[in-house]
């Protein structure tokens, strides 16, 4: 195989003598090797990116806004080699491999145009009888540097969501692709090295699991940024409670059917986005819609039609352009679905379609009558698995929805503004989007959990804020 792919050590292209194969989840068929960052690399891209932060943090917003809006711009350029590249990597099929390449430019585009209006505010101090006429100016200024971590499910726009928003604000950023899906970041190293930024401030390193403790724990890091799974997230905020820990982590996305939903034209598109989005990436989205509330008054025909669309979804070689379901990442993750699939088989549950892997592919899968303390229900399958449950009205639809260890987002498919203001109040949820799925995500919208799925927020301008902190310049007396 050709040489390996080299990672980013402060803004420049490395070897270094190991190396790891990344292959095709579909076939297994070789992809190509990604050559492993070091501790020596980690500890030069941190030592970088320290004596970086001071100056970048007063480099010109124009500079970074010029840099962000040229990373776009090629990302769009480029779509379709990226996107053959995530679906190489990942195995989602290419429809979605161009819709996340598409996704993480707008990302880019978002940073590019806010990196020109963040700035801060100002606030009167004349509201003391002291000081007539006094101001203070709160600036926001970079936290430090930071360590972003993110999943293999989104390889690449997950990377945008750490880099962009740090580069905006002009923090310095060391990011850690996950293992099996390290290429199409970097591939972003690539468009980042085209622009004017300087070099110290950012690195994109492939590091084995067991060297992150070490670079976790490097108090020129202040910020960590995590987004995957809920004990690895957790276990970085244990070890480093002093820094400023940012956790996007998992969830069991519910959709609420409610019973003003009820026309054919209604009930189609619910079933259709339902099953669309309990599938798309073989279920491998935090968002991905994984329990269903219907109310008992539509329940029978929504499920009726969800099944059978859910029954015709092309499944197979994601690079064929017609796939729709592609594998899971490994035979492994497609495993643990087909377990959980029979334990709540053999507790009652009935499988209405689906239920059946091959290899890594698992079938598209509906199921009705699953008891609540199957883990189907209340864990997060990450996997094309849908669950049907009827329910008596909102209040019940509600309970249910948080009766999880999870909260990030939940579709309420209704046209009542009373319900949709109902949901806002009621639901333990960081968002709630109305009349479709939960998996509706906008990049610049804020984005992130509340109870086990995490603690703060993503999206492009809530990330801006959250990596930096306010600075104060007071004129008490002008
Ligand atoms: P994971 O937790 O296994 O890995 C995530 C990242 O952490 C990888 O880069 C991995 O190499 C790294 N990592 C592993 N051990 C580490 C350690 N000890 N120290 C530091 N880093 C370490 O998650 P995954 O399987 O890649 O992704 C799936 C999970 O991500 C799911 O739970 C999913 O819900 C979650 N996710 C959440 C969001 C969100 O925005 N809330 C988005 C996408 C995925």
């Amino acid at each position: 195989m050709s040489t390996p792919v080299p990672f980013w050590v402060a803004g420049t292209p490395r070897h270094s003598t190991e190396s790891t194969p990344i292959t095709h989840p579909y076939d297994n068929a070789p992809v190509a090797r990604a050559s492993i960052a070091t501790d020596a690399d980690a500890a030069e891209a941190t030592a970088a990116a320290h004596a970086a932060a001071e100056p970048f943090a007063r480099a010109s917003a124009a500079q970074r806004s010029r840099s962000l809006d040229h990373v776009a711009r090629r990302l769009t350029e480029r779509t379709d080699e990226i996107a053959e590249l995530i679906t190489a990597e990942n195995g989602k099929p290419l429809r979605w491999a161009r819709a996340e390449t598409g996704r993480a430019a707008s990302v880019f585009h978002w940073a590019a145009e806010e990196a020109r209006r963040f700035g801060g505010e100002w606030q009167r101090l004349d509201t003391d009888p002291q000081s007539p006429g006094g101001v203070a100016l709160v600036a926001r200024h970079p936290r430090g540097p930071v360590l972003g971590i993110t999943p293999f499910n989104f390889p690449l726009n997950l990377v945008a969501h750490k880099v962009a928003p740090a580069l905006a604000v002009g923090a310095p950023i060391i990011v850690k692709p996950a293992p099996a899906t390290p290429l199409s970041a970097l591939l972003l190293g690539e468009l980042l090295a085209e622009t004017a930024l300087p070099s110290g401030s950012w690195s994109i390193l492939p590091l084995p699991n067991d060297r992150m403790p070490r670079l976790v724990a490097d108090t020129r890091l202040p910020v960590v940024s995590f987004t995957g799974s809920g004990p690895v997230g957790r276990s970085i905020r244990e070890a480093v409670p002093h820094k400023h820990v940012t956790l996007e982590l998992g969830g069991n996305a519910a959709a609420v059917v409610c019973d003003d939903w009820s026309t054919p034209a209604d009930l189609a598109w619910a079933a259709d986005r339902i099953a669309v989005f309990a599938t798309y990436q073989a279920g491998q989205s935090c968002i991905a819609v994984q329990r269903v509330f219907a109310d008992s008054t539509i329940a029978a025909e929504l499920t009726e039609r969800v099944v059978q669309r859910v029954a015709t979804l092309a499944t197979g070689d994601p690079r064929d352009e017609h796939t729709q379901v592609g594998p899971l990442i490994d035979e492994e993750a497609a495993r643990r679905v087909e377990q959980w699939v029979a334990e709540a088989a053999d507790a009652g549950a009935r499988i209405r379609t689906g239920g059946h892997r091959t290899g890594a592919e698992y079938a598209p899968t509906v199921l009705t009558g699953v008891p609540s303390t199957a883990r189907l229900a209340c864990e997060e399958v990450f996997g094309p698995v849908l669950t049907i449950d009827e329910v008596d009205g909102l209040d019940e639809a509600f309970d249910r929805v948080n009766d999880s260890r999870f909260g990030l987002q939940t579709g309420v498919f209704t046209h009542r503004s009373d319900s949709a203001f109902a949901a806002l109040a009621r639901l333990h949820v960081g968002g709630v989007v109305i009349g479709d799925v939960p998996s509706v995500r906008a990049e610049h919208v804020p984005y992130g959990g509340v109870k086990e799925s995490g603690v703060g927020r993503e999206g492009v301008m809530a990330a801006m804020t959250d990596l930096t902190e306010p600075r104060v310049l007071a004129f008490p007396g002008v």
